[in-house]
C-alpha cells in the first residue's frame, strides 16, 4: 500500500501556502533578509523514518527553538531540583522578552528570555568557562538533530550588536541571585545557542527525541534520561507559544515551542516530532503558516493530546 505520509504533507503545504499575512522580525537586523516565502514542513516517526516537503533542506537560525533543548540539557546536568532553584514552570503570559520574575526574584519559566539566559548558564558543570559551556550546547543540541548543528555567525554578531534588552534582562536575574555566572557571558553564549543553525528536518528529529524519551530515532543515542523528556515537554505545553500557549494547546493540542526566524517544533508523545519554517510571524511572534500547517495536521491525523481515541 502507498504510505499516506507524504502526500499528506504535501497537501498540507499547499493548502496553507497562500497569502502574506505576517512580518518578518525586524529587532535582529541580520534575520529582516530572510526570503519571506519559504515554506517546509517535515514529520519524524518514532522509526527514526523523516519525512520533509518544500523548503525542508535550507537552513535557519533556531532561536528560541534552542530553549527547550537547553533546559534539557540544564536538567541533565545539574538535577531538577537545582534548575527549580533558578528558574520556575509557570506560564507568565508574557511576551518572549518581557522581565518576568516571580516575587523570589526567578524568572516564570524557561521558555522566555529571562528564564532561558537563566537556564543557559546552567548546563554543565558550575563554573565551567563560557567556550566549554558552548560546546556542551552545540554538541547537546546536535546529539538532538542527530547531525552537528553549526553556528551562524552573522546572525551571532547581528544580535550581539543589539543585545542590551538580554542584558538587562541578565543582570536583573544576576541582582536577584538567580543566575550562575556573569550576565555578559551568560547572553553571549544564549545568543550562540539561538543562532545554530538547522532545518526543519532537524527540527523533526529533535522533537521525536524529546517524544521518545530522550533516545534520538535516527542515531539510537539516548542524548538525556526520560524523566527530563517528561519535564520539558510540560514546561512547553503550558510555556512554548510566547504568550498564545493557552490558545495554541486549545487548538493544536501538541506541545510545541516557536522561534522568531520563523521555526515552530511540536512534540507529540510516544508518537511524532514535526518541524515547520515559514519567516512571516503573527503579532505575537509565531510563524503564520507554521501554526496554519499545525492545526492542519493536528486535525487531520488527530494528534490533539487531550483527543480521546
Ligand atoms: N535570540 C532571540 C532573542 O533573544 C530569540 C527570540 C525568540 O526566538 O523568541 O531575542
Amino acid at each position: 500500500m502507498r504510505n499516506p505520509v507524504p502526500d499528506l504533507l504535501d497537501e498540507v503545504r499547499r493548502a496553507c501556502v497562500d497569502g502574506d499575512e505576517g512580518e518578518l522580525l525586524d529587532t535582529i537586523p541580520e534575520l529582516a533578509d530572510a526570503d519571506p516565502d519559504r515554506f517546509a514542513i517535515a514529520l519524524c516517526t518514532i522509526d527514526g523514518t523523516v519525512y520533509g516537503t518544500g523548503d525542508d533542506e535550507h537552513r535557519f537560525t533556531i532561536q528560541s527553538i534552542s530553549k527547550p533543548f537547553a533546559y534539557a540539557l540544564a536538567l541533565a546536568d545539574r538535577g531538577r531540583e537545582s534548575v527549580l532553584e533558578h528558574v520556575g514552570v509557570e506560564p507568565s503570559g508574557d511576551a518572549f522578552n518581557e522581565i518576568s520574575l516571580e516575587q523570589n526574584g526567578r524568572p516564570r519559566n524557561p521558555m522566555i528570555n529571562i528564564g532561558a539566559i537563566a537556564t543557559h548558564a546552567l548546563v554543565g558543570e558550575a563554573g565551567m568557562s563560557r567556550e566549554r559551556r558552548d560546546v556542551r550546547v552545540r554538541e547537546g543540541l546536535s546529539a538532538f538533530a542527530g547531525r552537528d548543528l553549526e553556528v551562524d555567525e552573522a546572525v551571532f554578531d547581528s544580535e550581539r550588536s543589539e543585545s542590551s534588552r538580554n542584558l538587562a534582562l541578565a543582570y536583573l536575574v544576576h541582582a536577584q541571585e538567580k543566575l550562575d555566572g556573569e550576565p555578559h557571558d551568560a547572553v553571549e553564549g544564549y545568543i550562540r545557542q539561538c543562532a545554530l543553525l538547522v532545518d526543519v528536518r532537524d527540527l523533526a528529529v529533535m522533537a521525536m527525541t524529546l517524544a521518545a524519551g530522550g533516545r534520538n530515532p535516527v542515531t539510537g543515542q539516548q542524548v538525556v534520561p526520560t524523566w527530563v523528556c517528561t519535564q520539558v515537554l510540560s514546561v512547553m505545553a503550558t510555556c512554548g507559544m510566547y504568550d498564545a500557549a493557552g490558545d495554541w494547546m486549545s487548538t493544536v493540542g501538541i506541545p510545541a515551542k516557536s522561534g522568531v526566524a520563523g521555526g515552530v517544533l511540536g512534540s507529540l508523545p510516544g508518537q511524532v516530532g514535526i518541524g515547520t519554517f515559514s519567516p512571516r510571524l503573527d503579532e505575537i511572534g509565531n510563524s503564520v503558516r507554521g501554526v496554519r500547517a499545525f492545526e492542519r495536521l493536528s486535525a487531520e491525523l488527530g494528534l490533539h493530546l487531550m483527543h480521546a481515541p
